[in-house]
């Protein structure tokens, strides 16, 4: 008998691996932190063999914490940072470059030629993204163009590209299984999420090889299996997803209409919308959630580039706070902001606004704002934001959003989460397991290999830990959200300062 699911998350700054059991407990964990580089400003990259040997690494510590071993695994599950491209050499194994991350800008310029050129509803058609330098295509037409002799090594197929699943699984089946799943896929902006195929007139566009690309498969199926020798026995590894669509999964909105928010660095709100892509007239992207059962279910997905960084900034720049945490008792030492917002625009505005030039601001100062009003306003911002997203969703789905489900490192701040609930007008539930992303690349694989039995045995795990519940008056809404929008009136810029 098998008791765990390892699930592989293979996170922006650290890789972790969790092992749940059938009940969904998290029996075992280990996470390591690997290296960022910043080669010029605005650049960020990974290196994609420590990627490798960091969660490999952190597999075998989570299964040395409890004496698992292999025959105690019934699958192995991926969540990974998305869009990241990687490019190795089929035989060799090795990169012919370092990963370029999804947060680098480096291909910005080829993105606004593009944009020039009239392409911008093409690719948002085909691929239901914004046409930007965060998705994949334009790091991989980088790569090429860039890395001696790689253009030509590619189309003799000798190159292959991946995002970090399709890299992890390679390497985890020591290079016998090249594949990617629908969720990561359509993050890449070279699939076309119609008619699930790699879209050959945007490969033309951006020159990009077709024998460079992997096999594209749903997010819970056995891909193939571990090499014996890396964790002591083979182990089929049965799910993929990008990071944002495992946390939905692992949040249970298995339903059209369900949502989810991460509070993290940044906060990524994404809805089921079932078995139809929905397109947003409102700054949204479509996306693929997974592929299961042999069907395809779509998000609407929402990004915001600053939330828990704005109370990084609150804490390390302005010192206003000592720890993240912190942020929590000192907001409530006031009892509102003072007539103050904080527009944390640090690096633009994402979705809904995508203004690239848009930078941060603190207004409507006024002699009496203090302290504890800044630390509230900046955590109020962040609920703002996400209301922005929602406003958006509800407005392309024409529904009304029921509940949101919270999670990531910022969802532990109750007074985020009633603020929250409160601007909404919509309940916040924050669940037991804050590990959701995990828990959906464990919950795929579990369900590939019949360690659960059907998605209905999912909602009998995990558990609510707590339900805020909006209790703001509505005028008081109102004005406050007509406040913050006259705030992110101030900040929107058309061009650089
Ligand atoms: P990521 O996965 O993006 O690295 P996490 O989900 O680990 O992020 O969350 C970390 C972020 O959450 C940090 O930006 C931090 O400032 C913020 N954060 C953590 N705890 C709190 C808290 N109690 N209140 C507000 N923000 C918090």
């Amino acid at each position: 008998m098998t008791k765990y699911i390892m699930a592989l998350d293979a996170g922006t700054t650290s890789n972790r691996c969790i092992l749940f059991d059938q009940a969904g407990r998290i029996c075992s964990s280990a996470q390591k932190e690997f290296t960022q580089y910043f080669p010029k400003p605005g650049w960020v990259e990974h290196d994609p063999e420590e990627i490798w040997c960091t969660q490999l690494e952190v597999a075998r510590q989570a299964m040395a914490n409890i004496g698992a071993t292999a025959r105690d695994i019934a699958a192995v599950g991926v969540a990974n940072q998305r869009e990241t491209a990687v490019v190795w050499d089929k035989k060799t194994g090795k990169p012919i470059h370092r990963a370029i991350v999804w947060q680098c800008r480096r291909t910005a310029g080829y993105c606004d030629e593009l944009k020039a050129q009239g392409y911008t509803e093409i690719f948002r058609q085909k691929t239901g993204l914004v046409l930007d330098a965060y998705f994949s295509a334009t790091k991989l037409r980088w790569l090429l163009e860039e890395v001696p002799g790689a253009r030509a090594r590619a189309e003799k197929g000798e190159l292959l590209f991946g995002t970090i699943d399709t890299w992890l699984i390679w390497k985890l089946t020591g290079g016998k299984t090249y594949v990617t799943d629908y969720s990561n896929a359509s993050r890449t902006m070279l699939f076309n999420i119609h008619t699930l195929q790699w879209d050959k007139e945007i490969l033309k566009q951006l020159a990009i090889p077709a024998c460079m690309l992997p096999t594209v498969q749903p997010s819970s199926c056995i891909y193939g299996v571990s090499d014996p020798s890396l964790l002591g026995a083979p182990i089929p590894i049965g799910g993929a997803a990008g990071d944002q669509q495992a946390a939905l999964f692992g949040q249970v909105c298995f339903s059209p209409g369900e949502a989810k928010n991460t509070y993290g660095t940044g906060c990524f709100l994404l809805m089921n919308t079932g078995g139809v892509p929905v397109f947003s007239k409102n700054g949204l992207v479509t996306t693929i959630a997974w592929g299961l059962d042999g069907k395809v279910t779509y998000a609407l997905e929402g990004s915001v580039f600053v939330a828990g960084a704005a109370i990084q900034w609150l804490r390390d720049e302005m010192q206003l706070i000592k720890s993240a945490q912190d942020s929590e008792f000192q907001a409530q030492k006031v009892p509102d902001t003072n007539g103050c917002y904080v527009v944390p625009a640090f690096t633009g505005l994402g979705a809904p606004y995508w203004d690239a030039y848009a930078r941060g601001a603190i207004l409507g100062l006024t002699r009496g704002v203090n302290r504890y009003h800044i630390i509230r306003a900046t955590l109020d911002s962040i609920a703002y934001e996400v209301c922005d997203i929602v406003s958006a969703m509800e407005a392309d789905g024409g529904i009304r959003l029921t509940a949101l489900k919270a999670d990531g490192g910022a969802a532990a701040n109750n007074y985020l989460m009633q603020t929250q609930a409160d601007l909404i007008g919509a309940p916040v539930a924050r669940p037991r397991c804050v590990e959701t992303t995990a828990m959906g690349a464990a919950y795929f694989a579990g369900l590939a290999v019949g360690f659960w039995e059907s998605m209905d045995t999912l909602l009998a795990n995990g558990g609510v830990d707590r339900v805020f519940q909006p209790s703001m008056p509505e005028v008081e809404r109102q004005k406050r959200l007509k406040g913050w929008r006259q705030a992110v009136g101030q900040v929107r810029m058309e061009t650089a300062l």
